[in-house]
């Protein structure tokens, strides 16, 4: 999503991938994802509103704004898209070469037309010259692990049918009809019954007569649903749902393409798992080359402290079940919620959407909690995949204000859902508890009611037992080193591939409000914070090559070199599986913290000073 101002782009995320080092053509731009089991979001990184991480050009800089949302000046040097003319906006540039894209290889721009390209960017927030060389029909590399290409369905043919519902607001031509066309190409007829598109007010001229006609040459039956007036993605997917007529719905981005073998694994999944939303695994298409590129496989999708969806790269425990067969679907806390199956039936059983919820954002963790909390499942089918193409920023107006419409929407999902935790994310975002005031939530709270939903409480120790979230019995507060009165504090420098991490080291203590010097540790004697990242630091037979006694922020993995205790007595922080404790360094002036022989000094006195979050 975007930042107000065009040429400040904000994201906050909804996806988090491997290590993917793209070399994007002509713009020679290295674009790195990265997981989170690897640390780090610092000053050249931004986030996308799928949680996918871009390490950014050289020369693009980025901050945080007050809210910790970090805000990225983008680099494309250029117009922005308040300079587009009308009739730029109401060109359709599609001119397709026979070879660009084939095989889902990046489209090369030629360096006289960079220019052009860069004009046309901000109209969509991707490579709009790119996309509109790519032929509608282009082949996608075949991205499944080898045991999903042999692996039998029983009775393929009796599997539920499918409506495709594919909603969009000014959206490209070439990006919407390859969508369509990836699902035509890709999907056995028998199983498909028909495709709804369902136009969000767009005000684009090649979007309505032009369209309505290019529809007719698809061998399956394609409806074009126009709403009036601009409500959103949720109101628009409900659009489509009310009338679709297969028992499956599938709901795609309007700039995706669907890869081989997509559609079988998820329906098979549906008809043995039908009280659930059954996730593909989502490739990237890249927004600046359009290349298909393959995402990481051992993730989960889940969520911050601010609510913002996130892949987290699985623990330990979720790898070795999952181990066992690298076919079968799996459980995740959340969705990113662009591209999902889900049984018409159990869909509207189980509240469809929150129609309240407006324009963009939200609504996905809302499906997600209800789904869990109320019977339901969120899962991921590794043997679908499908291609999306996730931009740094949206390029679309939000009517209303997007500050406004983003934290109505959570404030919304979160007090009907969260119970306890509504007070730690109200206080903590103050801005989006001020939208909480005045919301009318009678009917999803009766539909909770109804629906017999278990709490957020159960979700937490049930769906995601590895959160890092407060909760009763667990410390939430500073972690203060007694001694120099400083406090413990989360890396700014990143690891070689991503999210936060790097030596343990002291700062100044921050105030209650802020999240960043916050910590929690469990029961079981985990210290972690925001993002998924744990006080770690070497197992004994680990010290080689590594360095002796450094203590790291790092990806929390659930493997014993990140237990700690605390004996309220003498004040230490000891490593369980070194019996050593936390100590500060005196070698150098940086405050870094390290492990040493447990003894009577005093600068081995910690304080675990609380703050109320609830
Ligand atoms: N969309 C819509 N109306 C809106 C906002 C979004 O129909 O007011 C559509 C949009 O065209 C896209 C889908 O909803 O097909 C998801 O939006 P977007 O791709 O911007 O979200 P992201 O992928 O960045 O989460
Ligand atoms: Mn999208």
């Amino acid at each position: 999503m975007k930042f107000i101002n065009t040429n400040l782009d904000f994201k906050c995320g909804r996806w988090r991938n491997r290590r993917i080092l793209i070399l994007c053509g002509s713009l020679v731009t290295i674009v790195l994802l990265w997981t989170n089991f690897y640390s780090s979001i610092g000053s050249s990184t931004s986030d996308n509103s799928w949680g996918v991480n871009l390490k950014l050009a050289a020369g693009q800089r980025e901050w945080q704004d007050s809210r910790g949302m970090r805000v990225v000046v983008g680099h494309y040097i250029g117009p922005s898209v308040d300079n587009a003319t009308k009739e730029m906006m109401n060109k359709n540039y599609f001119a397709p070469e026979q070879n660009a894209g084939h095989d889902g290889r990046p489209v090369e721009i030629a360096p006289k037309e960079l220019y052009l390209m860069r004009r046309l960017f901000p109209l969509h927030r991707f490579n709009l010259l790119a996309s509109d060389r790519i032929p509608l029909n282009r082949t996608l590399p075949d991205v499944r692990r080898p045991a999903c290409k042999t692996k039998v369905y029983v009775d393929e043919e009796s599997l539920p049918e499918v409506s495709v519902i594919i909603v969009f607001h000014n959206e490209a031509w070439s990006t919407l009809l390859r969508t369509v066309w990836s699902v035509v190409l890709r999907s056995p007829h028998s199983l498909l019954s028909e495709i709804i598109l369902v136009d969000d007010a767009s005000d684009r001229d090649f979007l309505k007569e032009e369209l309505d006609k290019a529809v007719l040459e698809l061998p399956v039956p394609v409806h074009i649903i126009r709403l009036k007036t601009r409500i959103g993605l949720v109101g628009a997917r409900l659009a489509g749902a009310r009338v679709a007529v297969a028992p499956v719905l599938l709901f795609l981005d309007a700039h995706c393409e669907a890869a081989p073998g997509f559609l079988v694994p998820l329906l098979a999944h549906l008809r043995v798992s039908p009280r659930s939303a059954v996730c593909p695994i989502i490739d990237i298409i890249s927004d600046e080359t359009l290349a298909y590129i393959k995402s990481f496989e051992l993730h989960w999708g889940a969520f911050n402290w601010n609510l913002h969806f996130r892949w987290y790269t699985l623990g330990n425990s979720e790898l070795q079940k999952r181990k066992k067969d690298m076919t079968a679907p799996f459980p995740s806390p959340a969705m990113a919620g662009g591209l999902f199956a889900i049984m018409k039936e159990y869909f509207f059983e189980v509240g469809a959407y929150d129609e309240k919820m407006k324009i963009w954002g939200g609504e996905n963790l809302e499906l997600s909690f209800r789904l869990w909390q109320c019977g339901g499942k969120v899962e991921i089918v590794p043997c679908s995949h499908i291609g999306h193409i996730f931009r740094k920023s949206s390029p679309y107006s939000f009517p209303g204000g997007m500050r406004e419409i983003l934290s109505t929407n959570l404030a919304r999902m979160a007090l009907v859902w969260m119970d306890s935790w509504v007070d730690f994310f109200f206080k903590f975002n103050p801005e989006v508890g001020l939208q909480a005031r005045g919301q009318n939530i009678t009917d999803r709270l009766i539909l909770r009611e109804k629906l017999n939903c278990k709490n957020f409480e159960w979700y937490l120790k049930n769906v995601w037992p590895q959160h890092f979230f407060p909760q009763d019995g667990r410390f939430f507060g500073r972690i203060k080193h007694s001694e120099s009165e400083k406090c413990m504090k989360k890396p700014v420098s990143k690891g070689v591939l991503g999210q936060p991490m790097g030596s343990a080291t002291l700062g100044i203590c921050l105030k209650d409000e802020d999240l960043n010097g916050m910590f929690v540790m469990t029961e079981e004697g985990i210290i972690m914070t925001d993002e998924s990242i744990c006080l770690d630091a070497p197992q004994k037979n680990e010290f080689e090559g590594e360095k002796k006694g450094a203590v790291k922020v790092m990806g929390c993995s659930g493997y014993p070199r990140q237990k700690w205790s605390y004996n309220e007595k003498t004040y230490q922080l000891q490593h369980a599986s070194t019996g050593q404790c936390l100590d500060i360094s005196t070698s150098s002036d940086t405050s870094s913290i390290v492990l040493r022989t447990c003894s009577t000094e005093k600068s081995q006195h910690w304080i675990l000073d609380s703050v109320a979050w609830k």
